[in-house]
Formats: structure tokens, sequence, C-alpha cells
């Protein structure tokens, strides 16, 4: 590791309780693939970052705490809301078995896809549109990763994910800050929900732009 930038944000990382295969996982995603050119001397700070379409790069520790959560192994088959970027998927992609992600701006989506590509990562399986109803040919998922604030945690993520699996989702409006929730599913009709505390997303919007 080389990089003064990324040094610094590790040390952050670390310094927030962040365990160390989590670094190592976000050490091997080059975060400035994932900013535009006039962020650059800004892609290793802990912060959100614009990305256009009014939309963020998720701020490193939230993407720290998310991957954390999931707690995840290479059986799993996942489910991420929101692509944004691309860098939350390509973070978590080498840690599961298939990582599937919906975003609902096109242009957002095609630039993630060009950076998983140029990353070789080839466990991704993408979707442009409304992932408010989920992925329900592919349902259940192990894992389900939502990257963009709800006003409730969503009925039908819940039941696309597997009896066991986890999910995580920031709760609250977006005029506020969120919480971040943990759901597990305990059984068919029951899940267990706590609090990993608070979190700033764009909101969660339903349908596409027209664009
Ligand atoms: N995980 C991203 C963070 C992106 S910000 C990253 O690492 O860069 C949240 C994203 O969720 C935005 O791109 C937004 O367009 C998308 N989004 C919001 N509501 C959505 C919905 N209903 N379906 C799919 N994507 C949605």
């Amino acid at each position: 590791m080389t990089n003064p930038g990324m040094m610094q944000l590790v040390l952050d990382l670390r310094s927030n309780g962040v365990a160390d295969p989590i670094i190592t996982a976000m050490e091997r995603v080059p975060r400035e693939l994932f900013v535009a050119q006039a962020f650059q001397d800004r892609a290793f700070e802990n912060a959100a970052l614009p990305i256009g379409h009014y939309q963020t790069i998720s701020q490193p520790l939230v993407v720290a705490q998310m991957t954390e959560a999931l707690a995840l192994n290479d059986r799993c088959k996942v489910l991420e809301i929101g692509t944004g970027s691309g860098y939350q998927a390509a973070v978590l992609a080498p840690l599961c078995r298939r990582l599937y992600t919906i975003e609902r701006h096109k242009p957002l989506m095609q630039e993630a896809e060009k950076r998983f590509d140029h990353l070789r990562i080839h466990n991704i399986t993408t979707r442009f549109g409304d992932g408010s109803k989920g992925w329900p040919e592919q349902a259940p998922f192990d894992r389900i990763i939502v990257t963009a604030a709800a006003i409730d945690v969503p009925p039908v993520l819940v039941d696309q994910l597997a009896v066991g699996g986890i999910m995580v989702v920031p709760i609250g409006d977006d005029h506020h800050d969120q919480r971040l929730v943990k759901v597990v599913k305990l059984n068919k009709e029951e899940t267990e929900i706590s609090d990993l505390g608070w979190v700033r997303f764009v909101p969660f919007v339903e349908g596409t732009p027209s664009e």
C-alpha cells in the first residue's frame, strides 16, 4: 500500500473500530476509480462525494460498517439496492459468491458496469430499474444491502431474504440523518432488528427517472 491518502483512510477506519478483514477488503478497491476527475484529490477522504444525478458515493466508514454488519462468506448470494458508483458493490463482491445490484439511474449503472469490467470483477450481475420490488427471480438472498434511505424496512425485501439472512438498511427520511438498521430473519414470520447508529444517505426513490 503506497498511496498516502489510503494510508490515512486506513488509520481513520481502524481508529473507528473497523476490523482488519474489512480494512483489507477496502484496501483492494481503488476508490479513486469511482469518483469523478474533479474529486480525485478527495477520493480518500472519509466523506461521501457527489457522483452526479444528485447521488453520492458513500462515506468509506459507512461502507466499512455496512460490509461488516453483513458478515459475508463465500457462499453468500447478495442483493444490493442502489449501485451508485459501484464502490460498495466492488468492496462486497470478493467477499461473497455472487452480488446482484440494482440502480434506477441508467448512466450511473453504465459507469459502474465499466468499473467492474476494468477491475475484472466477474461475480456481479447488474440491473437497471426500480429496486423497491427487489429481484424476485433471484430470491431468496442470504444478504441484502440497501444503500439509500427508506422510510421503513421494506417488507418486499424481507420476503426476499432467506431465513437466517441479514439485511442492512438506513431508515429515516432524507431531511434528517437516518439510523442504520440490521435485520436478521429468524424464521418466515419473525425478524430481529438492531440499531447500528446514525448515517446520512440519499433517499430510496420508487420508479425510474425519465432521462
Ligand atoms: N452504493 C453506492 C451508493 C449510492 S447512493 C456507492 O457505493 O456508490 C444511492 C443510490 O441508490 C443512488 O445511485 C440512487 O439512484 C439509488 N436508488 C435510490 N432508490 C433506488 C431504487 N428504488 N432502486 C434502485 N436504486 C435506487
